[in-house]
């Protein structure tokens, strides 16, 4: 059996489409199959429309109690998929459903356990490419694992997988990046990528970063690597100026102490400037400690319609 999982929030303008695509892209694949949308505390008529689909061929509804973010959505779907295949995917239409098959037939054929997807000529605004491709880039490097393409949702992954993923009870995720500490054959496949259907974009450059900061907080102590060398140099810049200072002092008398004062302030304000820096960088982590200590849930369903 094969589980579509769909996070939704405002997308009532695509979901009509949506679900005649995917009704028969999974007609075509002539496999048992279910499809789980979530709606993560839509403000418009999207829940009304999922629940009309609800009941019929093997539609269920995850209501969530009010919005969570778009990994948090899909992990409360998982979290009920009865399938042994799992596929995610955008509702916005910019991920044809009609790739479905081709990704599931991929996972068979290789015996994979995750098939992701890169996508071909994107048809996103400039504005929204370019933060991506950085996150790409960061991705690969925090996580070590090649995959061309993080943002795209479109995947496949087996329950296997996916029950780990569930287990995991990390509170800021970033599903493609969890699945690889659990799956060792990954593959991924090339898709078509569409313009949004209809409405707008979820993301601003806001949600982008702290996208990447939950990525980079909770895959890597990169960042606090980086602050213990940076640290060791500025300290061993430090104590060479202060002995540098001391012996000039010595050679030329108590004028030139005097004239080194600018130089001194610049010195500080160097040293101020690089420990909030890491302050800065210490607090990200305490601040995600505190909320994953907390262990508050991810999500809250409030009900499942359909079945
Ligand atoms: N989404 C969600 N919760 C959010 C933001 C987005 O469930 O808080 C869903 C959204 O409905 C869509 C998918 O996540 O199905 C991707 O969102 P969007 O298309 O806005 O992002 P983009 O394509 O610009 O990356
Ligand atoms: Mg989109």
């Amino acid at each position: 059996m094969i589980s579509v999982v769909i996070p939704v929030y405002n997308e009532e303008k695509n979901l009509p489409l949506l679900m005649d695509r995917l009704e028969s892209a999974l007609r075509t694949l002539g496999r048992s199959h279910e499809i789980i949308f979530v709606d993560d505390g839509s403000r418009d008529r999207s829940l009304e429309i999922m629940e009309s689909f609800a009941g019929r061929n093997g539609v269920r509804v995850v209501e969530l109690t009010r919005n969570y973010g778009q990994h948090s959505a899909i992990m409360s779907g998982f979290s009920i998929v009865r399938g042994s295949i799992v596929v995610t995917l955008d509702a916005d239409l910019q991920n044809p459903p009609e790739e479905i098959p081709g990704l599931v037939r991929a996972m068979e054929e290789g015996d994979y356990e995750v098939v992701g997807s890169v996508r071909q000529m994107r048809l996103d605004p400039l504005y929204r490419r370019i933060p991506s491709r950085i996150v790409n880039v960061m991705t690969r490097r925090i996580t070590g694992v090649r995959m061309t393409d993080w943002g795209c949702m479109l995947r496949a992954y087996r329950r296997e997988v996916v029950d780990r993923m569930v287990e995991s009870e990390e509170y800021a995720t970033f599903i493609p990046a969890l699945a690889t500490l659990y799956a060792k054959r990954m593959t991924e496949i090339p898709v078509t990528h569409s313009e949004r259907h209809g409405g707008v974009s979820n993301y601003n450059l806001g949600k982008l970063l702290s996208l990447q900061f939950d990525l980079l907080t909770s895959f890597s102590e990169f960042p606090l690597k980086v602050l213990l060398y940076l640290g060791t140099a500025l300290a061993l810049g430090g104590v060479s100026l202060a002995a540098m200072l001391v012996v000039m002092r010595l050679l030329y008398g108590p004028e030139w102490g005097g004239y080194g004062v600018f130089t001194l302030f610049a010195i500080l304000f160097f040293f101020v400037g690089g420990l909030f820096f890491a302050l800065g960088i210490m607090g990200q982590y305490v601040g995600r400690i505190y909320h994953e200590v907390r262990k508050r849930p991810r999500f809250t369903i409030r009900r499942v319609h359909g079945g």
